[in-house]
């Protein structure tokens, strides 16, 4: 079982650094996963509530706690630094969510073809793949689209602190996304 766990995170790590060599990737145990409701009050706050069919409101009422923690053992976290300079905070932002969302996909991609149909992922930052924004009927990519990891509740600080990754506040010089894919 152990053999073949890490069997796994070596396929993952190593796609990814053939494909995303920019990206870094940290394996865990999904129970370094801590959540709080005041996260989901801090969606609320957020000037794009009620905006994305992949944030809060819109996703579906379920408990993430256990979906992450129970149904699934393993977890790769995927994450970029990307400088932030005066003019380019915005496109950072699209750029460093985008390249984890789309590297997340293709690790999905790789787990459905070594008998992992169950996988899943969760993006950092709200989904942006649409160019000119969120459709406004319904999504307009359901197969590719996420669900960005804040929005189930999950507290990243608190839980990625637990594998020595330090996440700082407020963001100065670099912009640090992060994205998971369970399994
Ligand atoms: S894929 Fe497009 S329509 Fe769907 S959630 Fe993302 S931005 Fe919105």
């Amino acid at each position: 079982m152990q053999k073949e766990q890490d069997k796994t995170v070596s396929l993952l790590k190593d796609e990814l650094k053939k494909s995303y060599p920019d990206l870094e990737a940290v394996y865990a145990k999904t129970d370094i996963f801590v959540f709080e409701e005041k996260v989901k009050l801090l969606c609320f706050h957020c000037a794009h509530y009620n905006e994305k069919w992949t944030c809060p409101p819109r996703i579906p009422n379920l408990n993430y706690e256990k979906i992450i923690k129970e149904d699934y053992s393993n977890a790769l976290i995927v994450f970029t630094k990307m400088k932030v300079e005066d003019d380019n905070f915005e496109d950072v932002r699209r750029q460093s969510t985008n390249m984890i969302h789309k590297a997340l996909l293709h690790l999905e991609k790789v787990l459905y073809d070594n008998d992992l149909p169950t996988r899943v992922s969760f993006i950092g930052g709200s989904c942006k793949l649409c160019k000119n924004g969120c459709a406004t009927d319904k999504c307009r990519n359901p197969y590719q689209a996420r669900i960005p990891l804040e929005a189930t509740g999950c507290n990243l600080i608190e839980s990625f602190k637990k594998v020595g990754i330090k996440i700082e506040f407020p963001i100065k010089e670099y912009l640090y996304r992060y994205g998971v894919i369970l399994w």
